[in-house]
């Protein structure tokens, strides 16, 4: 037992390291390590999901991590709480043996090359980046158009060298990914390598420190399709940018596509040499945005759609309006609610969702305010909070209705949008001429104008 405690807690240790820390927090922090004996390392979890998903997404991990800390040929088991028990009995669980026993890095790595210990996978490829997962919207149909036109005419469209730019967690690998996936799948003779600049920086010096770096070149300009990954690391590493622009030049000319991504404007990147910044500008520059509502909705839904779960509409559009930043703070919130609602065996609805925004995305606390807001305006002019968000118009409800959207706006981070929806899901423009409305009254009414200012310090003090 106290065996099992410790080889597990070594194993979360290299775990913690190798993932972010809401998905350590959601996925291995509920599990119990329970036994260990004859190599095999049984750990429960709390529900049969959790085990299909931890199966699905960290598989790879967990068994890097048991090889690490218990070596070769450890065995992982898990126990599965089919039933939680109560005072009386005991918990019922099953035992089920993990099952991708080849556990293979990666599924389709073939070694192209490899020499010092530094391995070339065939092309690093994420299989499940394609473009079939990745939803257009207004904020990407620029990109996607034209990553699809290059994945049927590699190297020979105009658009050599692509750029995708564009703010984190904007889709930019994913969006690179897909391209490259979709050229292997067009045109199987091509040799398609993805990698991240920053393992290029260190994959150059390691070859030199070698004196080995013949056969870096020699490989990078074997390929036909170079993607690499957030160029801005190339900041200030001189070698490594000279390194970049020889193979650059030599693929370009040689018709090889070449498709790189940036967190920022070309123009913006700071610290590279003029030569390369010149050539980032011969090809196309596509920008990614912040998707707009309908494409949150649309990413949702195919997200949930492939993990086989259903949440209702509600949840969706909450959800979608709640999360502004970025795609990948999106899913996070997708995987907790899916873990939390596994876990406490719980279906998925608003309430859930809205506890779970509260804990899991900081930037959302202005949310936690907006009831707030909605609950003081409306014990101050006597309605309710259903009547605010009703379609009614009576006098005194449209005051208290404008009253709320004014704080909502001055108070949250909300958008006009977002407060809208939260008013019984009205337009932006209503949300617009309801500020005004306020203001005007402030300017005429020495009544209301000292309500707002009542209203206004019991907000300040409430914060
Ligand atoms: P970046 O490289 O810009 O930081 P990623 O490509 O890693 O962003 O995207 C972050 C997450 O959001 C990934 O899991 C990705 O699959 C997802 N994602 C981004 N854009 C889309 C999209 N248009 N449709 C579906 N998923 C997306
Ligand atoms: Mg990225």
């Amino acid at each position: 037992m106290v065996n099992a405690e410790i080889i597990w807690n070594q194993c979360l240790e290299f775990i913690k390291k190798k993932i972010d820390s809401q998905s350590f927090n959601t996925w291995f922090t509920p599990i119990v390590p329970s036994s260990f004996l004859n190599g095999t390392l049984t750990i429960q979890v709390p529900t049969q999901f959790f085990y299909e998903w931890l199966e699905e997404h960290y598989v790879h991990i967990l068994k890097q991590a048991i090889d690490v800390v218990i070596g070769n040929g450890a065995k992982l088991e898990y126990s599965i709480i089919v039933d939680k028990g109560n005072a009386y009995s005991a918990p019922i669980t099953v035992n089920i043996p993990n099952t991708k026993s080849s556990l293979m890095p990666q599924d389709n790595v073939r070694e192209v090359y490899n020499k010092n210990d530094i391995h070339f996978s065939s092309s690093n490829l994420n299989s499940y980046y394609t473009f079939d997962s990745f939803i257009e919207g207004d904020c990407n149909k620029f990109a996607r158009a034209a990553g699809l036109q290059i994945a049927q005419k590699p190297g020979i469209t105009s658009f050599n060298p692509m750029i995708v730019f564009g703010g984190v967690g904007l889709g930019k690998t994913h969006l690179a990914q897909a391209i490259g996936n979709k050229i292997r799948q067009l045109h199987a003779g091509k040799v398609v390598f993805y990698v991240q600049s920053e393992k290029f920086v260190q994959l150059f010096t390691d070859y030199m420190s070698n004196n080995t770096l013949k056969d870096f070149t020699d490989f990078f300009m074997r390929i036909h399709v170079l993607i690499i990954d957030d160029v801005q690391f190339f900041a200030n590493k001189g070698k490594s940018q000279e390194m970049f622009f020889q193979i650059f030049n030599h693929l370009h000319q040689s018709n090889k596509q070449i498709i790189m991504t940036s967190d920022r404007a070309p123009k913006d990147l700071e610290g590279l040499m003029d030569r390369l910044l010149s050539r980032f500008k011969w090809g196309l520059n596509a920008d990614l945005q912040q998707p707009d509502l309908e494409t949150k909705i649309a990413i949702i839904k195919s997200k949930m759609h492939s993990e086989g779960i259903i949440i209702p509409e509600d949840v969706i559009e909450y959800i979608a309006i709640s999360v502004d930043t970025n795609i990948r703070e999106l899913e996070g919130v997708l995987t907790s609610l899916i873990a939390h609602s596994t876990i406490i065996r719980t279906e998925i609805n608003l309430e859930l969702a809205k506890n779970i925004l509260k804990t899991v995305v900081k930037e959302i606390d202005a949310d936690v305010g907006i009831d707030f807001i909605q609950k003081l305006v409306a014990e101050h002019f006597q309605v309710t909070v259903d009547e605010m968000k009703d379609k009614t118009r009576k006098k005194e409800i449209v005051v208290a209705r404008q009253t709320a959207m004014y704080f909502a706006k001055n108070h949250t981070n909300l958008s006009l949008k977002a407060i809208g929806y939260h008013f019984g899901k009205r337009d932006h423009t209503t949300v617009l001429h309801a500020i005004e409305s306020v203001n005007n009254m402030i300017d005429t009414d020495k009544d209301f104008k000292l309500a707002i200012s009542e209203l206004q310090k019991r907000l300040k003090f409430s914060k």
